[in-house]
């Protein structure tokens, strides 16, 4: 039998220290359900960071998984397969963008895939321009460029000399925007919902503003839809929430419902810039990816709840999440679309982010830390009023203790 003991002994010997891992060992899930090393129950209510959004080890994707495995695991991007072409043109549909796929196999790897794509891009269309310009709070990844993208220094500098061509406009500020060179800049590169610095949905009004500058200057427009997408925030992609049309936008996390993929999607004035030996990758595009991606996004496709399919499933979860948190005394500033959604806990409240994240998993449930005072609910979509309900019920119960207020559910 698997014991925590054995797994943290081996993981803190051998596995480099890139995480501050939480004193829990996972062995089993279904649903919204996560089981641990001593057969404890929890409610996830971050999806593996926003990435299981049909739920864990979904009956359809495993029988795809299995059946796929039997077939063909991998070949290369040398050869023609099935399922590839049939995701590209179901991206390019639900994206609206027309245009053509480059699938990878996460999301920093097609953020630096859109990067390369826009940067070729003006060698033809914008030639001296080379800037691709983000926002300051932002997140792209790991790799050097994307970390050079992310709008927080403190992810790049160590590990300077960071890759110079990024600069970074404050997020959601319209008059910061007079600060970008419109000559020397390919790109701007943004997401609609910020996620790892907190949930900070953009503005109709910047959204606005940044397409209007794009559209003026011939810069291009990349929306990063890692984690918004995926009907993350009830629509397919969350940048659909707002009147503005990207010529690129990226995706990883829930496309493949927690089996690893990613995908460049680019609109047709862009996606004819790479030719044969422009970009490339072992893996992306695999059959086996291809085809657990299919089957996701063809279970969203066919996914109800009572009446509701996963776009009014989502939209009622999300503002039910919502609604409820707020009514919590101790909590502040509820924030978010669908079911990316984050709070902050008030200055009364007299734990930080993390020790609310340890209480809450004593309770059985898992939720995120954003630093400071900032939480992030990133439930499954396939999410219950019970589930919400339980949740509330433990956040009542744990700020209570720490805000002298009574438990009112
Ligand atoms: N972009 C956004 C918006 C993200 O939230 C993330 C990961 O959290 C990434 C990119 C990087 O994705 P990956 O960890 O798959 O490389």
């Amino acid at each position: 039998m698997t014991t925590l003991g054995h797994l943290q002994e081996l993981d803190s010997t051998y596995v480099m220290g890139t995480y501050a891992r939480k004193p829990v060992g996972f062995v089993k899930g279904s649903g919204m359900e996560l089981y641990d090393t001593n057969g404890e129950r929890y409610y996830d209510f971050l999806s593996g960071i926003g990435t299981v959004n049909l739920g864990h080890c979904h009956p359809a994707i495993t029988e795809v998984i299995c059946e796929q495995a039997h077939a063909l695991g991998h070949v290369s991007n040398y050869f023609h397969i099935e399922y590839r072409g049939e995701l590209a043109q179901k991206l390019v549909e639900l994206s609206g963008l027309g245009g053509k796929v480059f699938f990878a196999n996460s999301g920093a790897e097609a953020n630096e895939g859109a990067i390369k794509l826009a940067r070729k891009w003006a060698h033809a269309n914008k030639p001296g321009a080379s800037q691709i310009v983000t926002m300051t709070m932002s997140f792209h990844g790991r790799t050097l460029a994307t970390v050079a993208a992310t709008g927080q220094p403190e992810r790049a500098l160590p590990f300077a000399p960071v890759m110079p061509g990024f600069t970074h406009v404050v997020f959601n500020d319209i008059d910061d925007l007079a600060h970008i060179n419109p000559e020397s800049t390919v790109a701007i590169m943004l997401e609609v919902v910020q996620g790892e610095s907190g949930v900070w949905p953009a503005t109709h009004a910047y959204l606005a503003h940044v397409a209007e500058f794009c559209a003026q200057h011939n810069v291009l427009l990349i929306v990063d839809e890692v984690q918004s997408g995926m009907y993350r925030t009830g629509k397919p992609f969350a940048f659909q929430h707002f009147n503005i049309t990207p010529d690129i936008i990226t995706s990883a996390k829930a496309l493949g419902n927690g089996f690893p993929i990613g995908a460049v999607i680019a609109g047709e004035s862009v996606c004819d810039t790479f030719v044969p030996g422009d970009h490339g990758t072992t893996f992306g595009g695999g059959p086996l990816a291809c085809r657990v991606a299919l089957e996701t996004l063809s279970q969203f496709e066919s996914f109800t709840s009572g009446e509701n399919n996963i776009e009014a499933h989502v939209e009622w979860a999300g503002r039910y999440l919502r609604t409820r948190l707020a009514e919590i005394i101790g909590v502040e500033n509820v924030r978010g679309i669908g079911l990316m959604v984050g709070f902050s806990l008030g200055t009364d409240v007299d734990m930080d982010a993390s020790a609310f994240v340890e209480a809450m998993l004593s309770k059985g449930f898992v939720i995120n830390a954003i630093g400071g005072h900032h939480i992030r609910l990133l439930p499954p979509l396939i999410c219950k009023k019970s589930h919400i309900d339980a949740l509330i019920s433990a956040v009542y119960a744990i700020i209570g203790s720490h805000y002298d207020i009574e438990e009112t559910e």
